[in-house]
């Protein structure tokens, strides 16, 4: 049998899969089982079914059905257009400009170019989180072809100005430069509007399960311009830049998950999201917020309680049934401090004292103060016993 939390605060990890999603996923799973490249009426209904999910979710993205591309997920869009596009330039004209924010799935393809020859440059953020447009445009040369920075940030919740950005590579190009723009969209497509042809957003990565949907689907936006090839081979689907027979049911789930997105507002996970942080600020004054003062992600909370482990706190609530994170997901299991949180000019012991606490659709407000109830409690507790054992009191 397995043990579900009881109260899910994890959102930013993986989202559980919503009632419709799910039943779209069944209808197609067991009725369209064909390969969507037979010629026979099966592999068409399936081929159907698969442009249908393809429109959806491009046209949520006010992108054409023919400019995206899917995949097995939000890691696999980041190396696809990465690796995709890098490696198609020649030696002469290799230079990214990324940032130290990044999800490992766009830091360790670049580190992946690094060994084959490729030069990057990381530029970091601010302490308010956000990624300065004047540090990106330092940081680009002639020989940069790609710009990659994330749309909003998977800890912090903190939004990235990617419409500067976009505009800012968008005139390089006008002006002669082969250079793209790639921004991984994983975390705030669905959450925050997205519009990528006026921000001038040339790749743009998405993942399913991040918005109520199965794991291992997701979708890579491909301007029509942008010369991509495939990092794979094996066959020519996916217009020869994904090869691989299409996970169909996967994109029926994934087209059904984005439909339900325009079905709950913003505004009420912000709701929950600042009601949290109102009752932890008010009982523990000292608490520090990341990134309150910048445009941020509705449902994300990224806390330091100052003389309180983080991963003490995401046992604490484990054991009382509720669902939160310390630094990434990816990264948990280590004792590794936040790469993010560390980029933004925290020092080691107040990363190590961060929690993450992201909200979603089936959270209520009693959830949510249930949580908050726990949280103060924990982290009291917590600098009780931490302040004892060092002999000093850290309020
Ligand atoms: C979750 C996440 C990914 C990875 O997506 P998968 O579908 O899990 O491979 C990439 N980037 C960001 C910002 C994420 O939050």
């Amino acid at each position: 049998m397995y043990f579900l939390p009881l109260l899910y605060f994890d959102h930013n990890a993986t989202t559980p899969v919503a009632p419709e999603v799910a039943d779209a996923l069944d209808g197609s799973v067991r009725q369209v089982w064909g390969n969507a490249s037979s010629i026979h009426s099966a592999g068409q209904i399936a081929r159907q079914q698969l442009e249908q999910a393809r429109r959806t979710i491009a046209s949520f993205l006010r992108a054409k059905a023919t400019e995206l591309v899917f995949t097995s997920g939000g890691t696999e869009s980041n190396n696809i257009a990465i690796l995709g596009l890098v490696r198609g330039f020649t030696a002469a004209r290799k230079h990214i400009v990324t940032t130290t924010i990044e999800h490992p799935a766009v830091l360790e393809p670049c580190r992946q170019l690094e060994r084959e020859g490729v030069e990057v440059s990381y530029v970091g953020a601010g302490r308010n989180g956000v990624v300065a447009v004047e540090a990106i445009r330092a940081a680009i040369r002639s020989e940069t072809v790609l710009v990659s920075v994330m749309h909003a940030n998977n800890e912090t919740g903190v939004l990235q100005p990617v419409a500067a950005i976009g505009r800012l590579v968008r005139e390089l190009r006008e002006a002669g430069q082969t250079i793209y723009f790639h921004s991984d969209g994983v975390q705030a497509f669905g959450k925050v509007p997205v519009d990528l042809n006026a921000d001038a957003i040339d790749l743009y990565s998405t993942s399913a399960h991040k918005i109520y949907a199965p794991k291992g689907v997701g979708a890579l936006f491909v301007a029509k311009s942008v010369p991509l090839r495939g990092i794979q081979f094996g066959g020519r689907h996916e217009r020869e830049r994904r090869a691989g027979t299409e996970n169909v049911p996967g994109a029926v789930a994934f087209a059904r998950a984005v439909e339900l997105c325009a079905s709950y507002p913003a505004s009420f996970i912000a709701g929950l999201r600042d009601r949290f942080e109102k009752q932890v600020g008010d009982a523990l004054p000292d608490v520090q917020i990341n990134g309150r003062s910048s445009p941020r992600l509705p449902n994300t909370s990224s806390v330091t309680f100052h003389g309180a482990s983080g991963e003490g706190i995401v046992i604490a609530l484990d054991l009382l049934g509720m669902a939160v994170s310390s630094g990434s997901a990816c990264s948990s299991g280590s004792t590794e401090p936040s790469h993010v949180l560390l980029a933004m000019g925290l020092r080691r012991e107040e990363a190590r004292s961060s929690v993450r606490f992201s909200f979603g659709r089936y959270n209520t407000e009693p959830d949510v103060d249930a949580l908050a109830d726990s949280v103060i409690k924990t982290a009291r507790r917590l600098r009780k016993s931490s302040a004892k054992e060092a002999h000093v009191v850290t309020g």
